[in-house]
C-alpha cells in the first residue's frame, strides 16, 4: 500500500530560532538556523518512513524557498525547492499526497508567537477568510484540504500550536519552544526537538486513516489589512480587490488555491515599496 507524505518546512518555528537574522540569507546566524531546519526536516522524513510512509516529498517553504542543505537531506526523500511556484508552501500536494506535515511553522500576525507573521510581515497586518483570522498553517492547510490531504503533524511554538491544532482535529503537535516574546523563547535543544519530531511523525502515520481534510466551504471572501496606506494603494491596483478603508481590502474567490495565489502575488508586489 502506498502512503505519500508531504513535509512542508518553514524556519521560524524550528527549535532555537527566535531572531529575524536567523531567518535571513546573508546573516551568519542564518547558516546555523538552516542547518537546524535541515535536521528537523530529516527527523520528519525518518519518522514518516519508519511509520509506514512509502514516499516523502519535502517542500522548502521559507523565504527564498531554498534554505535546506540538500546534500544533508535523507536521500529517500525528494525536495521541492525554488520560487515562485503556484502552490507555494504546499507545492507537492497536487501530486496526490495522503497527508501533510507542517514543520517549523509559526503563529499568525498580531499574535504573541515567536516571529509571528502571515506570509509577509512587511506586507500584511492580518488576513481573514470568511471572517476567520488565518495564519499560514490555516491558509495552506485549507489549500491541502482542497486536494483531499489532511494535516497530520504540526511543529512550532506554543502559541502556534494553540491557534492551529483546533483546525486539524487528530493532528499531533510538537512544541519546539515556548514563546517569551516576538524574538525570545524557551527552546528545546535542536537534538531534543528532532527526537520529538521523529517520534511524532512516526505516530502520526498510523492516525492518517482517521483524519479529515480541513476545508472551508465556499463562497470564499478574503479580507486583508495592509501594513501601510501605501501598500494598500499598491494592492488596489490588482483587479478584483476592493478597498474597504485606508488599509483594509477584500476579494472573493472560488477556491483556497485562488486566495493563496492572490496573497502571494500581493506579497511579491510589495517588494516594489521596500
Ligand atoms: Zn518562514
Amino acid at each position: 500500500m502506498s502512503l505519500k507524505i508531504l513535509v512542508s518546512i518553514d524556519i521560524e518555528g524550528v527549535a532555537g530560532v527566535m531572531h529575524p537574522e536567523q531567518t535571513r540569507g546573508g546573516c551568519s546566524e542564518y547558516e546555523r538556523a538552516r542547518a537546524w531546519m535541515t535536521d528537523e526536516a530529516n527527523a520528519a522524513i525518518r519518522g514518516a518512513l519508519t511509520g509506514g510512509a512509502t514516499q516523502v516529498l519535502v517542500n522548502d517553504a521559507h523565504g527564498s524557498f531554498h534554505n535546506l542543505l540538500l546534500e544533508r537531506i535523507d536521500e529517500r526523500a525528494r525536495v521541492i525547492t525554488g520560487k515562485p511556484r503556484t502552490l507555494g508552501m504546499m507545492a507537492g500536494v497536487e501530486q496526490g499526497c495522503d497527508a501533510v506535515c507542517m514543520i517549523g511553522y509559526h503563529a499568525s500576525a498580531q499574535t504573541a508567537g515567536v516571529l509571528a507573521h502571515t506570509i509577509n510581515s512587511f506586507a500584511f497586518r492580518r488576513v481573514r477568510v470568511n471572517g476567520r483570522e488565518m495564519g499560514e498553517a490555516g491558509l495552506y492547510g485549507a489549500l491541502a484540504g482542497e486536494f483531499g490531504a489532511p494535516v497530520a503533524l504540526l511543529s512550532g511554538d506554543d502559541v502556534f500550536l494553540a491557534e492551529t491544532l483546533p483546525l486539524f482535529p487528530g493532528a499531533i503537535g510538537v512544541e519546539t519552544k515556548c514563546a517569551q516574546g516576538y524574538a525570545a523563547c524557551a527552546s528545546l535543544t535542536p537534538t531534543r526537538a528532532c527526537r520529538e519530531i521523529q517520534q511524532a511523525a512516526q505516530t502520526a502515520m498510523s492516525r492518517i486513516p482517521d483524519l479529515r481534510p480541513f476545508t472551508i466551504t465556499g463562497p470564499l471572501e478574503c479580507e486583508l489589512t495592509a501594513q501601510t496606506p501605501g501598500l494598500a494603494d499598491l494592492f488596489s491596483q490588482l483587479p478584483g480587490l476592493e478597498r474597504m478603508s485606508v488599509c483594509a481590502l477584500r476579494f472573493r474567490a472560488d477556491t483556497m488555491q485562488s486566495i493563496v495565489r492572490v496573497l502571494n502575488t500581493l506579497s511579491a508586489m510589495s517588494f516594489m515599496l521596500r
